[in-house]
């Protein structure tokens, strides 16, 4: 698969300095913007900007258009700058338990193709063939657009630490301490960056979503686990050992089920699809065996699966609560799978959220969105192209 790229000339992002990364990245998340807006914004001094802009123009990912509607404080027409998304292609796929997404993004992430492999074995080995195979497919589709994928990014759930490329444990994969960057680098011939799911959905969202011009927000996931990511001061956190916002494993019931972390009354171990149903069939008797099934019982009013989801909403209500208490943010962005239930337990997840609150934190901005696992593979490719931005090549 590499030898696909001997035609292409070795390309590098002429990022250099922090300040060259600050003032691509805003123009990214929020161009076109004019020179004078993006010095504002991006918080540098108009030289600054100058400086940094020259060589990002110079190599093409920039471009300048002369806007006849935009005037500088002068009276003059001010051009605006912008990227040219068709400057560079990623992948970005996103890994579940039983499928792997994939789609092919231009350099605005912009998602120009979507694929889906099921995984029927969730050994690494197995897991690393089908990703070769979507790779393969996807930069074969690449071709057509004559322009170079300069990176792969891929979405795990659970422990993940990106700056050595490591899955320490993911517990749908059941996976430990999996060298998964270095192991697709090998397969793809691409640099790889491999980051949790939930972090990568969250980068997508402050990019291009929800949390575009936020400096502090929240995105919380609910469905076969309960995630978080979380943006403070316009970064994404990851924590020093890699595990930040892991919501998921807030207690909220000392005396509730055991958890597969080892504790009691996580708000994943009542909220989480699993938890949910394991509930339903403990209260009721009604061998339930997926959550559509669940979700049909509670929507036909049968009282025990009714309860399973309202306990669950209280759950994740006083989760986002702690987050709220602990970060303040100013939204946080309800997504995951679990959204499909969404009329089940909304009321409980806001009655539960207000009350746990405390005093102004109560203001935070509660916002649902439904994102499909191919919005999660293209967080996947936004954190490649923030690799390949950020990062010396
Ligand atoms: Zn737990």
């Amino acid at each position: 698969m590499p030898s696909s790229f001997a035609a292409h000339p070795a390309e590098t992002f002429p990022a250099g300095t922090p300040a060259a990364s600050q003032v691509f990245t805003t123009v990214l998340s929020q161009g076109p913007l004019t020179r004078l807006e993006l010095a504002r914004r991006a918080g540098l001094s108009a030289a600054a900007v100058t400086k940094a802009v020259r060589p990002l123009i110079e190599s093409g990912y920039l471009v300048e258009d002369v806007d006849t509607e935009a005037r500088t404080a002068l009276g003059r027409p001010a051009n605006l700058v912008r990227v040219d998304g068709g400057r560079a292609l990623f992948l970005g796929l996103k890994l579940t338990g039983d499928a792997i997404f994939g789609v092919l993004t231009d350099l605005r992430c912009r998602i120009l193709l979507a694929r889906r492999v099921p995984l029927t074995d969730r050994a690494a080995k197995a897991v690393l063939a089908s990703t070769a195979e979507v790779v393969r497919e996807l930069l074969t589709e690449a071709d057509g657009y004559g322009v170079r994928v300069m990176g792969l990014g891929i979405a795990v759930s659970g422990d993940v630490d990106r700056g050595e490329g490591v899955v320490r444990y993911s517990p749908f994969l059941e996976w430990r301490d999996v060298p998964l960057a270095e192991l697709a680098s090998v397969v793809t011939g691409l640099p790889v960056t491999v980051d949790n799911d939930v972090r990568a959905l969250t980068v997508a969202e402050q990019w291009f979503g929800a949390g575009v011009g936020l400096s502090n927000f929240a995105v919380v996931t609910v469905g076969a686990g309960v995630g978080c990511g979380l943006v403070v001061h316009g970064r994404v956190v990851a924590g020093a050992h890699g595990v930040a916002g892991e919501i998921g494993h807030v207690t909220v019931d000392p005396n509730g089920p055991l958890c597969h972390c080892g504790n009691r009354g996580c708000v994943e171990a009542i909220a989480a699809d699993p938890a949910i149903l394991t509930r339903i069939r403990e209260l009721s008797g009604v061998e339930v065996t997926d959550t559509t099934e669940a979700v049909d019982l509670a929507r036909r009013g049968d009282a025990h699966a009714r309860d399973a989801y309202s306990r669950a909403g209280e759950a994740i209500g006083r989760g986002i609560a702690t987050v709220a208490n602990l970060l303040g943010p100013e939204r946080v962005v309800i997504s995951g799978e679990g959204l499909a239930a969404y009329d089940l337990f909304a009321e409980q997840i806001r009655s539960a959220f207000a009350a746990a609150a405390f005093g102004s934190a109560a203001q935070c901005d509660l916002q649902t969105r439904p994102l499909p696992f191919e919005e999660w593979a293209r967080g996947a490719a936004a954190t490649a192209i923030q690799s390949f931005i950020t990062e010396p090549n």
